[in-house]
């Protein structure tokens, strides 16, 4: 018995040492460690993810995109501009912000379309599956018990993402929205005209712009600035509509 038992225990062992081997190679090899969770503990979604940069469309329509908020003072004043002006937009909220600043915008999104961006701004290319799936869903169900709507759409903090942000995407049947256009609120801030006509200028039909409702001061020039950058656009012949409502015009 005694002899039989030392033999099995040799033989596991043995099969130990072959599993360690195995994985000091995939050590060595990347990918990190939350996409090799991908490869190696998913079942594969049953839905593709479509990544959007900007939409392939002959019409004249660009889709204004604001990140980060919501947050008291910003995206108010984003919204006055935009409900004077009757534009919609679509809004990329921190969940953990909005589960806060409800209040802000309570009544005020009928018009706009609102996505995901995460719980607390959370870097998705590092998270592991769980941490992705619960990041997503939480302020998946803020969004929605706030506005009534679900959201179908995330866009990852820094456009960082990682093989579990694909895989909670299809979870939530969410596509991914980055953006083709970045309003200069850091480098232009200074120079409210050069930064409305870098926005004017470089649009073109299907465009994504990204602004942010949220952070240093010197990005509230672009708040400000919005009814020019409105106006510019429209006077290019441009509308302006949710990124949404943008694909729906791709060819
Ligand atoms: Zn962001």
């Amino acid at each position: 018995m005694i002899r039989g038992l030392g033999l099995a225990a040799g033989g596991l062992l043995a099969a130990g040492a072959g599993f360690a081997g195995e994985q000091a190679w995939r050590r060595e090899d990347p990918p990190t460690p939350a996409s090799a969770a991908s490869v190696d503990s998913w079942e594969p979604p049953d839905r593709q993810v479509d990544v959007v940069w900007a939409v392939n469309t002959r019409r004249r329509l660009v889709a204004l995109t604001f990140d980060d908020g919501p947050m008291e003072h910003w995206t108010p004043q984003a919204l006055d501009a935009l409900d004077a002006a009757k534009v919609p937009a679509t809004f990329f909220m921190v969940g953990s912000r909005l589960a806060r600043n409800a209040h802000l915008v309570k009544g005020r999104l009928d018009r706009h379309e609102v996505g995901n961006h995460t719980w607390k701004h959370d870097d998705l290319s590092k998270l592991s599956l769980a941490h992705a799936y619960r990041s997503i869903h939480r302020t998946h169900e803020a969004i929605e018990r706030v506005t009534g709507r679900a959201p179908t759409l995330l866009r990852p903090p820094w456009g960082r993402l990682g093989g579990t942000t694909l895989h909670v995407a299809a979870q939530h049947r969410y596509d991914l929205v980055l953006w083709s256009l970045l309003v200069q609120d850091r480098r232009l801030s200074r120079e409210p005209a050069r930064m409305v006509a870098a926005v004017v200028d470089n649009a073109r039909p299907g465009t994504i712009v990204l602004a942010h409702d949220v952070g240093a001061a010197s990005r509230e020039t672009a708040i400000a600035q919005l009814p020019a950058v409105i106006r510019g656009l429209r006077g290019r012949g441009f509308d302006l509509v949710t990124v949404s409502q943008l694909r729906q015009a791709a060819l």
